[in-house]
This record gives structure tokens, sequence and C-alpha cells, in this order.
């Protein structure tokens, strides 16, 4: 199968920009290592299709992230993506369930009130851009629009999707984006809010269906000229994740919990939460991180 990729589109006149993403393996691969029950799956897989949407219309090397935090019992959920197609989630409560689903996968409520910080990170800068709203649906794509024009002055439309099976399995993810640029044919804008309203376009279902990304905008964009623009990077579900913050990780240990591993003479298996990669952790290097710590403890 075909790596997949965001595609990227523009009205005739450019003051619509388009983004348009079949996100299925990059959300079922998180599903598998993180093994999220439906309500996180739908956050973080909706968050993922949300950041690679909006990295795709950013430059080269730039990368998003995605914050949202709320007093709902799924508590915080992140997902970040690059221009180059990267993106990776995770939930601090992946196995969170409701006492029954009479919601079915609404997420206001587990989600609740609270925050969406975007982070944009630009290759060789320290201090990311920044921009918080508050939360006003808690279902993702609305709040990423509430975050676009709040911070940014652009109207947009966000619809993502994530279909799940039976078993709470992830069928098909996938988004669409359509930014409003200054100066837009306000014509324009009510043709595509027609164009909703009227065919209640289905991302999720479409997909299941056989759609390519292509085929997701058309219901969106109908009597709209359009042309696709090249970005030609494979979506990938990629953790920047290295051995050193693993081993920081670690330094949050006690240092009994430290020593009964020094005792046990038994190298660590430490796993990556978000990407679940292995990393073992010698004996040497434990006694050299207990060292470390004590010696900071002095100070
Ligand atoms: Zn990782």
């Amino acid at each position: 199968m075909s790596k997949e990729r965001v595609h990227r589109f523009v009205s005739k006149d450019l003051t619509l920009r388009i983004a348009a993403v079949n996100a299925t393996e990059v959300v079922r691969h998180m599903q598998n290592l993180q093994n999220t029950y439906p309500l996180a799956t739908v956050a973080v897989g909706r968050s993922m299709v949300g950041a690679l949407l909006m990295a795709a219309q950013l430059k080269d090397d730039q990368m998003v992230g995605l914050l949202f935090r709320g007093n709902g019992p799924l508590g915080s959920i992140y997902a970040e993506a690059s221009y180059n197609g990267h993106v990776r989630g995770y939930t601090a409560n992946p196995q969170y369930q409701p006492a029954n689903y009479d919601n079915g996968l609404s997420l206001k409520e587990a989600i609740g009130i609270g925050l969406l910080s975007v982070a944009r990170h630009q290759p060789f800068q320290k201090q990311p851009f920044q921009g918080t709203v508050e939360l006003v649906s808690g279902e993702i794509g609305q709040d990423i629009a509430h975050y676009l024009h709040q911070s940014h002055q652009i109207r947009s439309l966000v619809s993502l999707g994530v279909y799940l099976d039976t078993y709470g399995k992830v069928q098909s993810a996938g988004g669409v984006l359509i930014e409003v640029m200054p100066g837009v044919d306000e014509a324009l804008v009510e043709k595509i809010q027609k164009n909703y309203d009227d065919k209640k376009p289905n991302i999720s279902k479409m997909l299941l269906d056989g759609a390519s990304a292509e085929d997701l905008i058309k219901p969106f964009l109908d009597g709209i000229a359009y042309e696709e623009l090249e970005h030609d990077h494979p979506v990938e579900y990629f953790c920047p994740c290295t051995k050193d913050r693993v081993m920081r990780a670690l330094e949050l240990l006690s240092n009994e919990d430290l020593e009964d591993m020094i005792e046990k003479q038994e190298p660590v298996h430490v796993t990556c939460q978000v990407c679940g990669r292995p990393y073992d952790v010698s004996i040497p290097e434990v006694k050299a991180l207990k060292e470390k710590l004590y010696k900071s403890s002095l100070h």
C-alpha cells in the first residue's frame, strides 16, 4: 500500500486554502501502541488529524503541537505534527471508560471545560509561538477552528473523523481543513456553508467507503474551482524520543527504587509511552544516575 500524505489545495482565486488527509494508518498505529479505549482513541485520533492538517500549511521543518487540557476524566490530550508528515499523539488516560456510552463517542464531557494551547515550532528558534484559547466544544474540530479565528483571524471549516468498529478498533480516520483568507468573496464562503449543510459530508464514512483525500474535499467545494499544490511528504508516526529523555523520566524515581534496581542486577527495560520504543538501561547507568541524583541533592 502506498504511503498516505496530506494533500493541499488552493482555490483558483487563491482565497481558500484546503488540506485533506487519510490518516487511518497512523491513528491505528497510535491505538495499537497505547491500547487506547474508544473515547481516548477518538480524542487523540482527531487531534492527530487536526495537527497534520494544520502543519501542512506551515513551511518546511516547522511543527505544530496541540495540547487540550480539560477538567474531564480524559484529562489532557496532545498531538504534534510536522510539515514533513511526522505525527504523534498521546493522552494521559488512554484506558478511560465512561460509566455508559449513552452519549456515544461525544468527547464534550470526557474532555470537559478547559484550554487548547497551540505551539508552533520553527527550526533554530528557541521560543515557539504559542496561543491559548478556551475550549468551545471539546469535540476537537470546532476548538481548532476557534483557535484559528481567535489567534490568526482565519475563518475555517474543520471536519475531522475517526471511525471505530464495534470492538473499538480504528477503521478509518481523516479530515479536511478549509481556511478562508482575507479578501475572500463572501459568496464563496456562503457556497461552502451551503455545500456543508446540504451534503453533510461524513469524513470517516467516506474513507470507509474508499474515498481518497481528493474525494474528501469534493462535497465541500462543489461549484468552486481549485487546484492541488505540491506537498509530497508521506504521513508517518514518528516520535523524537531519545535515551536521554527516557533517563530523565527515571530521575523521578526515588533513591529506594533505584537501589532496588541495582540490587536485582537486571537491566531495566523502559518503554516510551508515546511510541512504544523500548530502551534498555544497564546497571552501571542506573548507578550513575543514582550518584548524579545524590550529588545534586547535596546542593
Ligand atoms: Zn517515543
